[in-house]
């Protein structure tokens, strides 16, 4: 049965390569890299590696310069990497696993162990990916959740820091979202949030970050956004979750829109202009929009 897992064998001859392919082909999508070079290359592109088997000994890059380039990339560190070598002393060995690689398989190759070793790194990975995935993604919607937004915002922050590139904030409240609950029941309510988090995904670029930042509370991170257009996709946002009407129910929502400038020190910071704008837009009637750097300084003061 084909197996969705995708492995990465590397070695520069091919006869050692089609060994391993046909022991593996069954199981497991392979992709293949005769250098160090290509398998760099290959690791991170669509599907991505679940698992590389690493051949040490290469022309040009070897197998321990490629386990350190992957190790030093967010991308691939994670990958798991065993190298399959005809080397075999314990210097060898001992190296490849203090430099991250996670088994050490010497030739020739014994298909049954080969395969036993790898389907136990692939349950492995596939263990790691699910809790990866919990741990930053919100049960209900499928968005991303708020530690999530912490890590991916201060990233975020820090680059547009140090390139001055653009960086907005939208924050956004669901109106008086208890009364809905209270008149249709939670199970209604839920299904509200979850119709409203599509929405989002229908009109969000690839680079948008959106999050469940609380209960009925979201918040899309805008790279390279500035604020004119960061207004505008709140705007379009408002009339769209007006219209949506979920199980008939008719909703809407307030809106706080910030821009990242050289005043504010950290993601945080950004963050709670947005909310406080958000606190006018409620303040103000609800179902609006309003804009940091719109608000009177003493309507900002009184925030702090
Ligand atoms: P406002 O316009 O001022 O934002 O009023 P509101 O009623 O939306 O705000 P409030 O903070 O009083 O109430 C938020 C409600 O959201 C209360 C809480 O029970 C509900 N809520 C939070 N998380 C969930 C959830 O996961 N599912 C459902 N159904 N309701 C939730
Ligand atoms: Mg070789
Ligand atoms: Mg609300
Ligand atoms: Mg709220």
């Amino acid at each position: 049965m084909q197996n969705e897992s995708v492995i990465l064998i590397v070695d520069d001859v091919s006869s050692n390569v089609e060994v391993l392919a046909a022991i593996l082909k069954d199981d497991y999508q392979i992709k293949v890299a005769q250098s160090g070079a290509k398998a760099i290359e290959l690791a991170v592109q669509n599907p991505v590696a679940d698992l590389i088997l690493l051949d040490v000994e290469m022309p040009g890059m070897d197998g321990f310069e490629v386990l350190k380039r992957l190790k030093s990339s967010r991308v691939t560190q994670h990958i798991p990497v065993i190298f399959i070598t005809s080397y075999n002393t314990t210097e060898e060995e001992e190296k490849g696993l203090l430099q991250g690689a996670v088994d050490y398989i010497t030739k020739p190759i014994r298909p049954v162990i080969v395969k036993a070793r790898i389907k136990t790194h692939i349950t492995i990975k596939k263990q790691r990916d699910a809790l990866l995935y919990s741990s930053s993604h919100d049960q209900l919607t499928g968005l991303y959740n708020r530690r999530h937004l912490d890590e991916e915002g201060g990233r975020k922050f820090s680059r547009t820091q140090r390139t001055q590139d653009k960086l907005s904030v939208i924050m956004l409240d669901l109106d008086h979202f208890k009364t809905i609950n209270d008149t249709y029941g939670h199970l209604c309510g839920d299904n509200v949030l979850v119709a409203v988090a599509s929405l989002f995904n229908k009109f969000k670029r690839n680079e948008d970050f959106v999050t469940r930042y609380g209960g009925e509370e979201f918040v899309i991170l805008l790279d390279n956004c500035g604020l004119a257009d960061a207004k505008e996709k709140a705007e379009n946002l408002r009339k769209n979750i007006q219209r949506l009407n979920p199980d008939g129910i008719k909703i809407s929502a307030s809106f706080g829109v910030a821009e990242f400038n050289n005043k504010h020190k950290s993601f945080e910071e950004l963050l709670k202009d947005a909310d406080k704008a958000l606190y006018i837009a409620k303040e103000s009637g609800r179902n609006l929009v309003v804009d940091f750097s719109n608000m009177s300084s003493t309507d900002a003061e009184l925030l702090d």
